[in-house]
């Protein structure tokens, strides 16, 4: 049963189509490391039996020579991703009732590429943080020391997969939110392009911003998912109608003569000694694999912080508007309607999202609009012009993906809000510039822990972030599976 639970995707597909295993076996294999794993909290709701149900059909398909993508393989989903009849909560105590009557499109991909849902991870409420502390069911913990946080806001799904819970996992990336935890929790995930995957059922949180994406243990198993994920949908009019190429061809273990840009700002004095060498590390390891490798500047990094921070809370201001405890939502009655709102609001949003919608509604109010809100819109266009310009002299960037690698729960819990968005800093300016971010761990710090290294690619170049990520990933060798958490 260990086994089956170490393989990637790639591996257990291989397996299963030799017969060797069936979607059953592996399932079930799950659904035992899910229950010793509870320590975790990595999911707010278990479907066992759905899983095993859809197992059994999947066995059956392939038995009828019905073959998918994903056949058989079960995953999990982040649990902003509407899943019909299934509990979806966006980790908040107001959607804690939620059932929804329809499927999001991505998961409903996976579905169609044969793969079984094992349940719904844990997340930051709303996916506003970077740690899982903010959500209405506890924080997940870190399957490398439990006394880490996962990051966030996907760290349900890092830990779980980290951690052998399922073989791979869906994420949400606004300003980070798939890369960061797959560095604290040593596994593999992708942003992809703005636009790339239909963000249809999925509980928004920035809608300029948001990009669904896979988490998994290597590079080919996120190229495996993101097959399945991606790709026009008209019940989005912001996914892009362009077709998905095949990701798993671009894995041609050769990126001889492939230009690799290094940007001076990520860099500042001061970055964690750990991190900086894990990073010198991955230019090395390109550099070994006849990669050239070329300083770059992004001079317009050090606003994206404070950017991302007024257009994701803006936007946050304005989706968050619909939860008003009358539809679908808890309720806690008032004297009139405006009282009802007031109360179901106050009662169902946590903390950070209350912070989130203060801030968004106050750079959006008359008389600060311009000062704030166009201001942050205008300097996004320069972040976005600086990757343009560096994409005409390079392939591919390669940065960290997080200034540090995991933190305690508790040291996190002392700091200022503002000091924990630092931990942004790596990750928010791809997303304002809506490119592709992939991230992969490299090395482990001074006491062990994972760092993964961030690759950056042109819009909609999936495909080249892969192929230098694949390489990246054998030269780096290193060791998937984080310390079990079995029995603890
Ligand atoms: N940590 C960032 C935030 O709190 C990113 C969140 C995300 O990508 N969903 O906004």
């Amino acid at each position: 049963m260990t086994d089956l639970i170490n393989l990637t995707i790639s591996e257990a597909l291989d397996k299963l189509n030799k017969g060797e295993i069936s979607s059953v076996d592996l399932t079930r294999a799950h659904i035992e490391e899910m229950a010793k794993g509870r320590v975790l909290n990595a999911y707010i709701t278990e479907t066992p039996e759905l899983a095993l149900e859809q197992a059994k059909q999947s066995d059956e398909r392939r038995r009828a020579g019905r073959v998918g993508l994903l056949e058989g393989i079960p995953v999990a989903n982040k649990d902003l991703y509407c899943t019909k009849g299934v509990r979806t909560t966006a980790a908040s105590k107001i959607l804690s009732n939620f059932v929804p009557p329809y499927e999001s499109t991505v998961s409903q991909k996976l579905k169609d590429a044969g793969s079984v849902m094992l349940g719904k991870l844990n997340t930051d409420q709303f996916a506003m943080g970077g740690s899982t502390l903010t959500s209405y069911f506890g924080a997940t913990k870190n399957p490398w020391n439990l006394d880490l946080v996962p990051g966030g806001s996907s760290g349900g799904s890092a830990a779980a997969v980290g951690a052998g819970l399922c073989m791979g996992a869906t994420g949400s990336d606004t300003g980070g939110s798939i890369r960061q935890p797959a560095s604290f929790c040593g596994v593999t995930g992708i942003k992809p392009t703005y636009g790339r995957c239909s963000r249809y059922g999925i509980v928004a949180f920035a809608s300029s911003l948001d990009q669904a994406g896979p988490m998994a243990r290597s590079v080919r198993d996120c190229a495996l998912m993101l097959q399945a994920m991606a790709g026009y949908d008209e019940k989005d009019s912001t996914v892009a109608n362009v077709p998905v190429p095949d990701y798993t061809q671009a894995l041609s273990g050769d990126i001889r003569g492939k230009k690799i840009g290094i940007p001076k700002e990520y860099r500042p004095d001061g970055l964690n000694p750990d991190v900086a060498a894990v990073w010198d590390k991955g230019i090395q390891f390109l550099r070994d694999a006849g990669a050239e490798i070329v300083d770059i500047s992004l001079p317009h990094t050090k606003y994206a912080l404070p950017v991302y921070y007024i257009v994701a809370c803006a936007e946050a201001s304005s989706n968050l508007s619909r939860y008003d405890g009358v539809r679908y939502t808890t309720r806690v009655e008032g004297k009139n309607l405006d009282e009802l709102y007031e109360n179901s609001r106050t009662d169902g949003f946590g903390d950070e999202v209350v912070r989130r919608i203060l801030l968004g509604t106050f750079v959006l109010s008359a008389g600060f609009y311009d000062a704030y809100y166009t201001r942050a819109q205008r300097v996004r266009r320069l972040i976005y012009n600086d990757f343009v310009e560096a994409f005409k002299q390079v392939d591919a960037i390669l940065t960290p993906a997080a200034p540090t690698p995991a933190l305690s729960a508790e040291a996190l819990k002392q700091m200022k809000p503002v000091d924990v968005y630092l931990g942004d800093v790596f990750t928010t300016p791809a997303s304002l510039a809506g490119i592709p971010g992939i991230s992969l761990p490299v090395g482990l710090s001074s006491n062990g822990l994972p760092i993964g290294l961030q690759l950056l690619g042109r819009h909609f170049d999936e495909s080249g972030i892969f192929q230098i990520a694949d390489v990246l990933e054998k030269q780096a060798n290193f060791d998937k599976l984080p310390r079990r958490v079995k029995g603890e």
